[in-house]
This record gives structure tokens, sequence and C-alpha cells, in this order.
């Protein structure tokens, strides 16, 4: 297939780009660079079948020739990026995702939307199933980006239904991985990378919210295995098995870095709606796509410590 990949130079969007260029598609990665790196695709470079395109996918997507797929994966997606770049966010799940389709629309090609867990909310639902309709404030910190991606799949989905584009959406929970920045603000590499260093980690709030977290492997198999299932509403990928309160994921951080650093508990006034609790139910993808995790948190977590120590 000839594969349009947008958010490409992002922590997932390379790991997708390798998997699909070693499956022998061709790939055209459209990417602004607000929160990707050119390095992490630095090792595509000069490889048949690939291609980068520096573009605002906010404007007008101009791709030559034809496409079979388009993967709509740009967005920031840390919290610490939901008070830098709001406006932005909003855009690219809107106007990104208008536009994402619209190139889909006119190639005749398949369309993937990257949506996330936190379109659930603070959830009230425990584990999250696809079937709840969430819990979001739409006016807190978070709401920019939980809005725009709820917006980003009833658009999916509008577009699905009026003008027949063959759509797919993945709600993905919490991704851990190598080449995620050292600076991004998420907890695993604020947490390693504090532990490497021998600063304080600082765990927000209470500490005893809890998040599932997967390793970017297997999130990276789910979502190739859903772009080739005939399935077109939403799928939860993560990992419920690894459920874990922020408080033990510091501790178990600290125990595998070997660190003498301290944990410290810090207020998360700016943070806003932090969710209090989050799990995937994964039934569907386990039926439907025969899908399910394979890395345990500490395998992942030693891989990414080691990737950060080399970085
Ligand atoms: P990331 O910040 O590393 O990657 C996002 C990429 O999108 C970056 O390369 C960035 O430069 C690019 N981008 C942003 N705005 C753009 C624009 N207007 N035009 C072109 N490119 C633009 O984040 P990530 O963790 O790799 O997330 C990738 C996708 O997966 C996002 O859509 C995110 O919402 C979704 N997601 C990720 C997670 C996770 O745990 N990592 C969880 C849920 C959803
Ligand atoms: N968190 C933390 N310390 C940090 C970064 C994050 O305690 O240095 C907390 C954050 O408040 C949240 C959880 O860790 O409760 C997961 O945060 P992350 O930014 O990884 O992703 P989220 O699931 O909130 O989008």
């Amino acid at each position: 297939m000839r594969i349009l990949l947008t958010g490409g130079a992002g922590f997932l969007g390379s790991h997708l780009c390798d998997r699909l260029l070693d499956e022998g598609h061709e790939v055209i990665v459209m990417d602004n660079l607000l929160t990707g790196r050119g390095e992490n695709l630095a090792h595509l470079f000069g490889r048949d079948g690939f291609a980068f395109v520096e573009h605002d996918v906010t404007h007008y997507i101009y791709v030559k020739g034809p496409l079979d797929y388009v993967l709509h994966f740009a967005s920031p997606a840390s919290p610490d990026d939901f008070s830098r770049y709001p406006i932005r966010i909003l855009k690219v799940g809107a106007h990104g995702t208008h536009n994402a389709l619209g190139v889909a629309r006119a190639k005749k090609a398949k369309f993937f939307l990257a949506s996330t867990s936190e379109i659930y909310g603070d959830p009230q639902e425990h584990p999250q199933r696809e079937s709840y309709w969430g819990n979001v404030n739409t006016l807190g910190t978070r709401g920019v980006y939980d809005e725009a991606k709820r917006f980003a799949e009833a658009m999916t989905m509008a577009y699905h239904r009026e003008r027949g584009i063959d759509t797919r959406i993945v709600r993905i929970f919490n991704t851990y991985g190598p080449r995620m920045r050292k600076n991004d603000g998420r907890a695993i590499p604020n947490f390693i990378n504090r532990a490497l260093s021998g600063e304080p980690l600082e765990v927000y709030g209470t500490g005893r919210q809890t998040r599932s977290i997967c390793y970017v492997s297997d999130l990276i198999e789910g979502i190739y295995r859903l772009m080739h299932a005939d399935y077109h509403e939403p799928v939860n990928i993560g990992d419920p098995s690894s459920e874990t309160t922020m408080l033990d994921l510091a501790k178990t951080i600290v125990e595998l870095t070997e660190s003498k650093s301290e944990i410290a508990l810090r207020p998360n006034a700016q943070i806003g709606d932090d969710p209090h609790k989050r799990r995937p139910d994964i039934a569907l993808a386990k039926k439907l796509l025969g899908w399910e995790p394979q890395v345990t948190p500490e395998q992942g977590l030693r891989q990414t410590i080691e990737w950060f120590r080399e970085h």
C-alpha cells in the first residue's frame, strides 16, 4: 500500500512507520515537527519507500499520486503540551482531521484515526469499555485535547456514514517506550530521566491515581491488526493487567534504575482534571483482532530505561 502517515516524526508515528516499511508498504510521513523530531526518522532517510514532508496538516494537505491509506496520528499528546499548545491541539484535532479525511476521500483511501483513552475523561466506569461515553470537563486544561479527539472521532464517523469512507478508530491507552522525548512531560519519561540523573521523582497529587501502561511494540501490533480488520467503531488498545498507581510506578522505576532518587509529592493544580483511574477493557480487541499485550511492564520499562541511558 501507499500510505500517508501524519505525525510520523513523533514517538508512536515513528515506530508505526518502521513497522509499515518492514511490511513492504510505501510511507509518506507528514509532520510539522511541533513535538516530533527528525532524529526519530533519521535511520529511514534514503530507505526505499520512505518519504518525509514537513507540513502542518491544519493547512490543506496535498499529496501527489495515489494513496491506499491515510493514518492520522498528528497531535501533541503530553499533558504538558495541553497548556503549551492548547489552540494548536484543537486545530489539529479539528482542521487536521478534516483535511486528513478530505485527502482520504479524494484518493479513495482508507482512513485510520489515532484517538485516546482521554476521551473517557475522569471515568465513572472502571475499566473503560468502548461503549462508555466519558466524563470530560470541556473547560479544564485537559479539555482542549479531550474535546479535540472527541470531535475527531465524531468527524471520522460522519465521513464514514455520510461519505462512505472506510474508517478505523483506535483508542490508545498510555503507551511508552524508546523515542519519547526526555522533556515530554509524561510520567514515564519524567520518572526515568529523574531517576537516572539522581533528581527527585515528582508524583503529582496524592499519587494514588492509576494508569495502565502499554509497551510500544504491543500497541503497534494492535494498530497494524486493526488497520486490516473490517470494523468501524472505536477499539481500545492498552494493557489492563498493568494498572498501577503513580506512586508505585515511581517506586518501580527507582528500583529498576537502581537510583538513589527520592520520591516527592507535588500538588497538581495546573494539571486540572487528572483522571483518578484508567484501565482499558480490551475484550473487543481480543475478539476482533486476536490481540493482547505480550510485554510485561518490567520488560518494557527495562528496555525504555536502557534507551534513555544510551540517549
Ligand atoms: P508525539 O507528540 O510524539 O507525536 C505527535 C506528532 O504529531 C509529532 O511528531 C508532532 O510534530 C506532530 N504534529 C502535531 N501537530 C501537527 C500538525 N498540525 N501538523 C503535522 N504534524 C503535527 O505524540 P505520540 O505519543 O506519538 O502520539 C501520537 C498520536 O497518538 C497522537 O494523535 C496522540 O493523541 C495519540 N495517542 C498517544 C498516546 C500515548 O500514550 N503515546 C495515547 C493516546 C493517544
Ligand atoms: N504524573 C506525575 N509526575 C510526572 C508526570 C505525570 O505524577 O512527572 C502523573 C499525572 O498527574 C497523571 C499520571 O502521572 O496522574 C500519568 O500522566 P501522563 O502525563 O503520563 O499521562 P496522562 O494519562 O495523564 O495523559
